[in-house]
Order: C-alpha cells, then structure tokens, then sequence
C-alpha cells in the first residue's frame, strides 16, 4: 500500500473516506505540516481565519477508535503534533481552541480521527 495511511488490524474503518484518499495521495490539500505520523492541512471550509485539520496516519475512525486501540506513544505523538502545529502557525499566544467531532451527536462528517484548530480571533463560547 501506498505511504501516508498507516493500516493496522482495523475494524469498521471506511479507508474510501475523504482523510484516507487525502493521505493515500488521491486528493489534493492545503498542507500546514506532515511527518511520519501526522498531516495537518487547511480546512475546505473554515470556521475561522485560521482552521487546520491534523489527522493522525493510523487508521483510526474517532477519538474513542484512537484512545482504544492507538499506543501511548502514538497518543502521545498526536497530541504534541498537534501543539507543534499551533506554535508552526504562530497562533499559541493569543491562543487557539482545539476541538474533535465524534459520532453523530458530535457532528462528525468524515471518519477518521480529525483535531480542527481554530484561531485568528477571539473564539466565541460554544453553545451546544
Ligand atoms: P463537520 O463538517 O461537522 O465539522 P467533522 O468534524 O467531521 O464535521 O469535520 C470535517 C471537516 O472536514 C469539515 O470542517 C470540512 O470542511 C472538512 N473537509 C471536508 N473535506 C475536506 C477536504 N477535501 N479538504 C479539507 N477539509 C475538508
């Protein structure tokens, strides 16, 4: 298989998801950083001057899918690429909101384990 997905034993992950073909290569995107582990890239349709997605390589539907079956140092990996990520857009200081959409309560469109970082202005409370 191509580089950019990483597949371990997965259940239920739908690898024809817009993310997937993103890392496979078969769509384009506004790249912000990319390592062995993470891509991070513009959002399609941002919410806020500064909207980036980071997405972890693994093959991870949601948060939960990755808090169950992802290692420690993978955990770990995403959640500092994710601050690298802030501090590579020059938005940790005034701040930015980091945020993960799970399931269809969530909001969750697509189903791979995506971060949206909103930042360029001061964020409004959420309101469910
Ligand atoms: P929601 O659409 O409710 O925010 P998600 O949390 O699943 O649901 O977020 C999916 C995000 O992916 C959306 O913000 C959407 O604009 C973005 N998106 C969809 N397709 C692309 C793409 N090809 N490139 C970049 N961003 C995309």
């Amino acid at each position: 298989r191509p580089q950019g997905l990483i597949w371990r034993s997965v259940m239920a992950y739908d690898e024809t998801n817009v993310f997937a073909r993103i890392l496979k290569g078969e769509i384009p995107c506004r790249k912000v950083h990319e390592d062995e582990h993470i891509l991070a890239f513009h959002d399609i349709n941002p919410q806020a001057p500064v909207h980036v997605l980071v997405i972890p390589k693994g093959a991870y539907t949601d948060w939960d899918d990755f808090a169950q079956r992802a290692s420690e140092a993978e955990i770990a990996r995403f959640i500092r690429g994710v601050a690298h990520v802030g501090r590579l857009l020059g938005v940790d200081e005034p701040g930015y909101r980091v945020m993960s959409n799970k399931g269809v309560n969530g909001g969750q469109e697509v189903p791979h384990l995506h971060v949206h970082l909103f930042a360029g202005r001061k964020l409004g409370r959420m309101v469910p």
